[in-house]
């Protein structure tokens, strides 16, 4: 028999629904959901082919032991190996105390996933050694909004598209990472007078479509942002009622970019002065303003200034809490916003609390029923701390969730070696080997998106329920689930009772009422059978809130926004004579991570087919070298190779290279041997974006950075 089920794309964070036709649980079409408001129908190529990631050769169906690296491993029984982690962990606690193990999980899973994950590491065991990798995607988006507008979380909705005049991207290539949004914005600048402005270093597929594209100086957004300002100020294309009624600190950003004249931007962004002005013109005269920014904004040292910089013009301008307007942080994960509603990271709590207030983990412990000093009030290790403190021994077991840190994290050398460290390395996942399940002790089977029930939450805040196309294969099960498992060995059982995603989604919907700019006690698996719901949804009859703070009074507490002054530094790695180019990593339209999915698509692989590095047509000719050219880069970290492709779009002085293919393309193949773990110092986010390196042709000899 035949039936369609409905679920979500388990790439981007545009958050697609999938309408997935099954027989003999085997998944025979899948089409996009024509009713599910993110995608209307539409899907990118990863999305139209995600059923040809289930039954891929490297799926991992039971779990697998080995007490040394040099062992092979042994297949058990799933109750088995949580069996033995108890007692491992047990074991750990007795002699080295709770915080001498760490969790590292996904904005890949779902939010049911997301909580117990949280819940273990917090509420059961008591460390707040938790950390995810929207660390190296969302972070700084999620600081600067909590700063300036008093909660997590954009108050915009992707019907802004059909609205606004004028869409400023800055760092974000939509159109290879968000194309089915990218679409809509497309489609939208067929109008006229609706403008795009591109700012990127590169000349991506975004910025050849756009109106006016600013090829800044990698790193020096912040200087792009203040300079606009500073012309709407002098132009009077500000806002001065709303500045007035809604906001405060205002003098301290209006003193601020009085120093950041065009003509100092230009010099310092390596744009036009013309193109500044043409810019803010936009910016300010247009009626609506809709702001995108992903990982070019958020990747660096400066990531919450830029993110800040950004909603400082909507704050000046006024364009914020109405139709067509707002700033817009696109998420490049699936679920990295439920994520950010359980609190997965290390500083966070449930329903966007944090460990260091004494009011969130009351609230919290009471909620989880377990004692209040059971969670810690100081912020657990973040991603990079957590790699280095595995280095030195000061944690003993990490359980990676989802992720393939040595492929992605930043400095795979450092990462390499505290994997080799750590006395314990779980690795939870769907696939095996990976770079990082190869230095695994234990493997635990996970189910696939596609073989669970759940929700995730989309970059505009829209809940969408996962509904099982297929069983997942072998012993494996949802992520979850082995969660609570695992907690019920540790005599936890009754914290972790959950008999099913629904019921888990319950309980952190208890953690979310009563929070005023995220409630959800209007959403249930009931409901999002029939349609997706965005939060805040407050009650059963409330369609959802598309866009929050139409009253103009924001989450702080004052109600009004705050206006924060940032000013431009200078990225972390130095561009120097020996390592004279600015290297950025990011994806690819076909590619999805580090391809434990999209590997096995062969359609995807025709698309992107292999690595590159890519350099302006100049800077490989003064190098003397040609398209295809075996090549190696040369930071302070190490030396990674791959071959040149030349290409006009490259801004001189930079170099670009995508991160899905780690070591799959050969053990120095991987972009993060050259990249270093440098973080904003308040959202703790690596700099991916700015990486100063030198570019040599390959002789194939060894080279020490
Ligand atoms: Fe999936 Fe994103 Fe493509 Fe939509 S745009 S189909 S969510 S990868």
């Amino acid at each position: 028999m035949e039936t369609t089920v409905k679920t979500i794309c388990p790439y981007c964070g545009v958050g697609c629904g999938l309408s997935v036709k099954v027989r003999d649980n085997r998944i025979v079409d899948v089409k996009g959901d024509k009713e599910h408001p993110a995608n209307f129908g539409s899907l990118c190529t990863k999305g139209a082919t995600v059923d040809q990631t289930i039954d891929t050769p490297n799926r991992l169906k039971f779990a697998q032991i080995r007490f040394n690296r040099s062992d092979p491993f042994e297949p058990v029984p799933l109750d088995g190996a949580l069996e033995h982690l108890a007692e491992k962990y047990r074991s750990i606690f007795r002699d080295h105390g709770r915080d001498a193990v760490a969790f590292y999980v996904s904005g890949q899973l779902t939010t049911e996933s997301q909580y117990v994950f949280n819940k273990l590491a917090k509420g059961a065991i008591g460390t707040n050694n938790i950390d995810a990798n929207s660390r190296l995607c969302m972070s700084s988006a999620v600081s600067a909004y909590k700063l300036s507008l008093g909660a997590d979380a954009p108050p915009t909705c992707y019907e802004d598209i059909e609205l606004t005049e004028c869409f400023l991207i800055l760092g974000a290539n939509m159109a290879e990472c968000h194309p089915v949004l990218w679409q809509r914005i497309k489609r939208r600048a067929n109008r006229k007078r609706v403008r795009i402005i591109v700012v990127d270093p590169r000349r991506t597929p975004t910025a050849e479509n756009a109106h006016l594209h600013l090829a800044i100086r990698p790193g020096t957004d912040v200087a792009l942002l203040n300079a606009m300002l500073h012309v709407m100020i002098s132009q009077g294309w500000i806002n001065p009622r709303f500045i007035r009624d809604h906001t405060e600190d205002w003098e301290k950003v209006r003193g601020m970019v009085e120093g950041w004249s065009p003509a100092r931007a230009a010099k310092v962004c390596g744009v036009s002065e013309i193109d500044i002005h043409r810019a803010a013109f936009w910016f300010g005269q247009s009626a609506d303003a809709l702001s995108f920014w992903a990982m070019g904004a958020n990747q660096s040292t400066q990531g919450v200034a830029k993110n800040l910089g950004i909603i400082n013009l909507h704050l000046a301008t006024g364009k914020i809490g109405r139709p067509g307007s707002g700033p817009f942080s696109l998420t490049g994960q699936p679920n990295a916003m439920g994520g950010r509603e359980v609190g997965y990271m290390s500083g966070l709590l449930p329903g966007h609390r944090n460990v260091s207030d004494d009011a969130h983990r009351k609230e919290i412990a009471e909620i989880w029923g377990v004692p209040l000093p059971r969670i810690r009030p100081k912020p657990g290790l973040d991603a990079v701390r957590m790699f280095e403190a595995l280095e030195t021994g000061e944690v003993k077991a990490l359980w990676v969730v989802g992720c393939n840190p040595l492929a992605t994290m930043p400095n795979s050398n450092q990462i390499r070696r505290a994997l080799e460290k750590v006395e314990l390395l779980v690795v939870q996942d769907c696939y095996h080997p990976t770079e990082t399940s190869r230095l695994a002790h234990v493997l635990l089977p996970a189910a696939l998106n596609l073989e669970m029930e759940g929700t995730m939450t989309n970059s505009e805040r829209r809940v969408s329920l996962l509904q099982p196309c297929v069983s997942p294969p072998g012993e494996a099960r949802p992520d979850w689930e082995i969660g609570c498992r695992f907690a019920a060995l540790m005599g936890y059982e009754e914290q972790f009772s959950f008999s099913s995603a629904a019921n888990i989604f319950e309980e952190h919907k208890l953690c979310c009422s009563d929070v005023y700019a995220l409630n959800m006690d209007g959403i249930t698996y009931g409901r999002l059978k029939h349609h997706p719901i965005q939060w805040p949804c407050p009650t059963k009859s409330s369609p959802g809130i598309a866009r929050r703070y139409r009253r103009k009074t924001f989450a702080t507490p004052s109600g009004r926004a705050r206006f924060h002054p940032v000013d431009d530094l200078p990225p972390a790695d130095r561009i120097t004579p020996d390592y004279p180019f600015a290297l950025t990593t990011g994806r690819l339209a076909h590619q999805w991570h580090s391809r434990t999915k999209t590997g096995h698509v062969a359609k995807l692989g025709k698309l992107n087919p292999e690595p590159f590095v890519a350099a302006h047509p100049a800077d490989a000719q003064r190098l003397g070298l040609r398209n295809g050219d075996a090549v190696r880069l040369i930071s302070r970290r190490g030396v990674a190779r791959t071959r040149l492709k030349i290409e006009e779009s490259m801004r001189e002085g930079s170099l670009f290279m995508p991160f899905h293919w780690g070591q799959s393309a050969g053990e120095d193949g991987c972009v993060n041997l050259v990249t270093h773990g440098e973080a904003d110092p308040i959202s703790r986010q690596p700099e991916l974006k700015h990486n100063a390196v030198r570019l040599e042709r390959d002789g194939g000899e060894a080279v020490k950075a």
